[in-house]
C-alpha cells in the first residue's frame, strides 16, 4: 500500500474477493474486463474512471473490487444500494476530485462518514460514493481544550483520544456511530446538558464545496456556512476536519435504573417530574423495552458530570422513590458509559425508524406507549426518551441550523430485527405506534433520525430555520450536488455565489 492510501475497515458484506491485477488495485476492477473507452455506466467511459483512479490519494473501488462491498454496507441492512464508484478517501483532495468528477460527469454523489444513519443516503445506487471512513486523524490540544478530528471517527474513537487528557465533548450515546453525521445534524449526547450539543461545539471545520474549494468555516470564515454546518446535515459540503471545543470530564456517576413494566406509569411520571428540575451536570434518558432476560421493562438511564458527590445527592430522589429491580449507577469512565449500549446494535440488523419530539410525559401518552410496547413485534426492539435540556435547550433556535431547543425527549421508536421475512410487520407496528403517538408529539423531528418520509417531515426537521437553510444551499450548493441527505432545495429566485462574484 503507498503511502496515503487508507486501508480497509472491513466489517459488512465483502466481495467474493476476486483478485485484482495491476499496479494501483482500487482502479483495476473498475476498468478490469471492460475496454477503454466503453461506457462503464451512468454515461462514463472506463477510461474517465481510470484518470480519476491515477489522480486520488486513496483507493478507487469499483463492483468486484476487494473492500467495495465492505464500503456499501452501512449500519441498516435494509439498505442494499451499488455505487458506480467508491472513493477511500485519504485526505481532503480525494473527496474535491470526487466532486469535481461527479459535477463533470453528472453523477449523483454521496457522502459517508460512519454510516450509521438509518435512512441509508450515505449510499446511493449509480453514485460516486465519498467513503470517507478510512480518514481518522485525531489531534488534541490540551491547552487550549480543543481538538481537530478526521470525518472517518466513530465517537469510541473520539472519545478514547481527548479521555486520554481528561477531556471530551458532546457526542451521541451508542460509541460505534460516525462523529461525521452526528455533527451535521445537531448531536444529542450525555454531556449535552451541561456543555450543548456537537455542533454546538463545533469551532471550524474544513468543507470541501460543489465548486471544488476547500473553505474553512467558523465564525470568522464563511460563517453563513458555519451556521447551515451545524444542524444542517450534509447539505452544503463534504466536511474534511472537524475541530470541537473540549471539557475537561473525569469520572461520570453513570447507569441505569430498570423496574418491571407493571410499574412503568408511576415509574415515567416521576421521572418526567424529576429530570425537569435536574441540574445541567445530569443528562438521562429512558427507554420501553425487554431485558436481557426477556422481561418487558421500563429503564432510566443516567450520566451526571460533576462532583461525584453531589451527584449523589442530587440522584438519590430518583433512586429511592421506588426499588428498582436493578440499579447500576456507579462512579466510571466516560468512555465506558459511551459504549455500554454498543452490544445492543450489532451490524446486519434491518432497522426502521419513527421518531419526534415529546414535550411531556402525560397521561395519555404513557399508556400509548404501554399499549403499543406490550405487543412489540420484535424482542431487539425499543422506544426511547433522550432528553434535552440545559445548554442545549437553552441556545437560541436561530443561533445555529438546529432549530429544535427545548426542555424535552427526543422520542424515537428503534425497530430493529434480523430476518426479511419480519419486515412488514415490524413496520407496520413502527408506523401504527407512531401515528398513535402524534398527537402527543411536536410538529418536528431530529434530521438524523428521520427516514425516507418526504418533503413534509424534512421542512419539520428544520423548522423556522429552513428559509435560511435553503440561502445558504443556494450560494454554497446552488445545483443541488449534495442531494443525498435530508434535501434542502436550493431556490430558483435567489443569487449563487457564482452570481455574486
Ligand atoms: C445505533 C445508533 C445510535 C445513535 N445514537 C445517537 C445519539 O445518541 N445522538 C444523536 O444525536 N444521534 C444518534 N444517532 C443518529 C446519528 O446521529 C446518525 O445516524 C448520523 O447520521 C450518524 O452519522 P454517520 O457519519 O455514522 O452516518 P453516515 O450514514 O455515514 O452519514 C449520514 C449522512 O451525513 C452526511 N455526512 C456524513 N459524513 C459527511 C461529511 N464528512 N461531510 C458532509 N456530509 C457528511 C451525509 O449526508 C450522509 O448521508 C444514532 C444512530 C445509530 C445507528
Amino acid at each position: 500500500m503507498r503511502s496515503g492510501q487508507v486501508g480497509d475497515s472491513g466489517g459488512g458484506k465483502e466481495d467474493s474477493g476476486r483478485s485484482v491485477g495491476g499496479a494501483r488495485s482500487g482502479t483495476a476492477g473498475i476498468c478490469q474486463g471492460r475496454a477503454v473507452g466503453i461506457d462503464v455506466g451512468g454515461g462514463v467511459a472506463g477510461s474517465a474512471l481510470r484518470e480519476l483512479g491515477s489522480g486520488v490519494r486513496g483507493r478507487l473501488l469499483g463492483p468486484g473490487d476487494p473492500g467495495y462491498d465492505a464500503s456499501r454496507a452501512v449500519f441498516n441492512s435494509m439498505i442494499d444500494r451499488r455505487p458506480l464508484a467508491v472513493i477511500r478517501c485519504a485526505d481532503a483532495s480525494d473527496a474535491v476530485r470526487g466532486i469535481t468528477f461527479a459535477r463533470r460527469h453528472h453523477l449523483p454523489l454521496s457522502v459517508r462518514g460512519g454510516g450509521h444513519s438509518v435512512a441509508g443516503n450515505a449510499v446511493v445506487d449509480g453514485a460516486v460514493m465519498l467513503d470517507m471512513s478510512g480518514m481518522k486523524a485525531v489531534t488534541v490540544d490540551s491547552a487550549s481544550k480543543t481538538v481537530r478530528a478526521d470525518p472517518g471517527l466513530t465517537l469510541g474513537e473520539f472519545d478514547r483520544a481527548t479521555q486520554a487528557f481528561g477531556l471530551a465533548t458532546t457526542l451521541g450515546v451508542v460509541s460505534i456511530t460516525g462523529i461525521a453525521g452526528l455533527t451535521l445534524g445537531g448531536g444529542l449526547g450525555w454531556l449535552n446538558g451541561r456543555y450543548g450539543l456537537a455542533c454546538d461545539n463545533l469551532i471550524s471545520a474544513e468543507v470541501a464545496t460543489a465548486d471544488g474549494q476547500l473553505l474553512r468555516a467558523s465564525a470568522r470564515d464563511n460563517e453563513d456556512l458555519f451556521w447551515g454546518i451545524r444542524g444542517g446535515g450534509g447539505n452544503f459540503g463534504v466536511v474534511t476536519s472537524f475541530e470541537y471545543q473540549l471539557h475537561p470530564v473525569d469520572l461520570v456517576l453513570a447507569g441505569g435504573l430498570s423496574y418491571p413494566m407493571s410499574i412503568a406509569p408511576e415509574v415515567l411520571r416521576f421521572y418526567d417530574d424529576f429530570v425537569k428540575a435536574a441540574p445541567d451536570e445530569l443528562s438521562t434518558a429512558a427507554s420501553l423495552a425487554l431485558t436481557p432476560a426477556g422481561e418487558p421493562a421500563v429503564s432510566i438511564v443516567v450520566c451526571y458530570c460533576g462532583a461525584l458527590d453531589e451527584g449523589e445527592r442530587v440522584l438519590r430522589p430518583l433512586r429511592t422513590f421506588q426499588a428498582p429491580a436493578h440499579d447500576s449507577i456507579q462512579a466510571m469512565p466516560y468512555t465506558a458509559l459511551q459504549s455500554a449500549p454498543d452490544e445492543g446494535f450489532p451490524s446486519g440488523r434491518l432497522h426502521y425508524w419513527k421518531s419526534g419530539y415529546l414535550r411531556d410525559l402525560t397521561d395519555g401518552a404513557i399508556e400509548t406507549l404501554l399499549r403499543f410496547v406490550a405487543r412489540m413485534p420484535s424482542s431487539s426492539s425499543g422506544v426511547g426518551l433522550q432528553q434535552m435540556h440545559g445548554v442545549a435547550s437553552r441556545v437560541a433556535p436561530s443561533a445555529t441550523a438546529f432549530p429544535h431547543r427545548a426542555e424535552q425527549y427526543d422520542f424515537l421508536i428503534l425497530s430493529q430485527w434480523s430476518d426479511a421475512a419480519d419486515s412488514e410487520r415490524n413496520i407496520e407496528w413502527t408506523r401504527a405506534l407512531f401515528e398513535a403517538m402524534e398527537p402527543h408529539l411536536e410538529d418536528a423531528v431530529y434530521v438524523n433520525n428521520l427516514g425516507d418520509e418526504g418533503p413534509g417531515r424534512v421542512r419539520a426537521a428544520y423548522g423556522e430555520n429552513y428559509p435560511r437553510l435553503a440561502a445558504v444551499k443556494k450560494a454554497y450548493d446552488p445545483d443541488n450536488l449534495f442531494r443525498a441527505n435530508q434535501n434542502i432545495a436550493p431556490p430558483a429566485d435567489m443569487p449563487s455565489r457564482e452570481d455574486e462574484k
